[in-house]
């Protein structure tokens, strides 16, 4: 992707030419919390409502038919996006939030027993976190942690004393909402595999990223939210080998997930619908098509390479500012996100003087307090990259921060002046 190219691609992001607080430009950091949508996908959305919105599958009617048809070739093209070999493969949820709940509760939770291990880490999610933690607590299984690195990586080398006869399931997230790291799925799924454990994906950041292939990483389950991948929220996907998804219970009744009902008893549909109660978020499943077309069209290799160049940016200039400490290891090993502390600035002031220059980055643990805990901080401000972002957005991020710290250095002079 080339600057002309990005300059194309921003026009088709109508919220990036948005002025804030008045008159500021707006510097959009804030991706890996939720991705910005192109045009394409609310008009999609728009069009929905307007031209053929009907309940799914029920209807007999043309309407009922051509939504039926959007959400299902959605649903086709999401698969295909993932590397899935069949449709039938992905289950719409909510969001990956969901999605986990919907393993830990319909499988891990009535398939594990005492004894059984779920290896997680500390770096996940609470998404990826909690759930299997109620799992856990309802199964009798045991919740371990595989080490970290120093340079916040997984240390793969302790593989072999985590993973055993006992381990069940290894849950991990492509990468990291917090450092970035990006991690080995391939070689935890193999190790996972040997003893017949499943994997388990979290992939709400990785997906976003062209990092996700469930063939290439034999990854048994998977799951993101459409919000953070230029879809329209309420919408999430899970996926799962045909024999591991088989192996979930529904955690929910209603419609649609029915065979047969009678006073005494029901059955169940087969896959998709059986883990798909109630109706599905049909126009957001087509929102999520466009979307998906979208990615594609620009192609998620070179939007890929073109992220990690302007983290490399990133980090180089970020580097250079006194008493800034990143988080996170060599951008080798990571995706475009940046979390960062100041030793002067809470976090949360931090971000409070990007805003007032138009920079929207976040603070706080970023549901990861057990990280944060290892980190020794309450919280970290975040900047994270999209494909839409620019040199010049990254550049006055840095100027941001060096204005920021200069306010924050000028007032505490002041403060201490007066005090004297
Ligand atoms: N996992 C990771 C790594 C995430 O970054 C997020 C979103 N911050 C989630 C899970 C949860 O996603 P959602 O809130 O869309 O369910």
């Amino acid at each position: 992707l080339d600057f002309d190219r990005i300059q194309q691609v921003r026009q088709n992001f109508p919220i990036l030419h948005e002025l804030v607080h008045g008159d500021l430009p707006l510097v959009y950091l804030d991706s890996a919390a939720t991705s910005q949508k192109p045009k394409c996908v609310v008009d999609k959305i728009v069009e929905a409502y307007e031209k053929y919105n009907s309940n799914v599958h029920r209807g007999i009617h043309a309407l009922g038919d051509r939504m039926t048809t959007e959400m299902e070739s959605a649903r086709e093209k999401i698969a295909r996006f993932i590397g899935a070999s069949t449709a039938e493969q992905v289950i719409f949820t909510s969001g990956t939030t969901m999605s986990v709940n919907l393993v830990a509760h319909g499988w891990a939770a009535r398939h594990l027993r005492p004894g059984d291990e779920i290896l997680l880490n500390e770096m996940e999610h609470h998404a990826n976190f909690v759930p299997w933690q109620m799992a856990a607590q309802a199964s009798g299984a045991t919740l371990r942690f595989l080490p970290l690195t120093v340079d916040w990586q997984l240390d793969l080398s302790r593989l072999d004393e985590f993973i055993n006869s006992k381990t069940r399931l290894v849950a991990v997230a492509g990468m990291s909402n917090v450092t970035g790291t990006i991690h080995d799925v391939s070689r935890i799924a193999d190790a996972a595999h040997a003893v017949g454990a499943r994997v388990f994906v979290d992939a709400a950041q990785s997906a976003a990223h062209g990092l996700t292939n469930v063939q290439t990483g034999n990854i048994d389950f998977l799951a993101f939210s459409g919000h953070k991948l230029l879809g329209p929220t309420g919408l999430g996907i899970l996926y799962g080998k045909p024999d591991a998804l088989g192996e979930i219970q529904p955690v929910f009744g209603g419609g649609h997930m029915i065979r047969e009902v009678t006073k005494s008893g029901s059955t169940w549909a087969d896959l998709p619908a059986r883990l798909e109660a109630g109706t599905a978020a049909f126009v957001e499943c087509a929102g999520m098509g466009a979307a998906i077309d979208y990615l594609e069209s620009i192609g998620m290799e070179s939007l890929a390479r073109y992220e990690h160049s302007l983290l490399e940016l990133a980090h180089a200039r970020l580097s250079q500012i006194p008493g800034l400490t990143i988080f996170g290891p060599e951008v080798a090993h990571k995706g475009a996100i940046v979390s960062m502390v100041h030793e002067q600035i809470h976090a949360h002031d931090l971000a409070d003087l990007l805003d007032r220059q138009g920079v929207a980055i976040r603070a706080g643990h970023h549901c990861t307090m057990p990280l944060h805990e290892l980190f020794g901080v309450a919280a970290t401000a975040r900047a994270s990259f999209a494909f839409y972002n620019t040199p010049d957005e990254v550049e006055k991020l840095a100027s941001a921060i060096e204005k920021a710290i200069e306010v924050f250095q000028r007032r505490s002079h002041r403060r201490a002046n007066r005090s004297l």
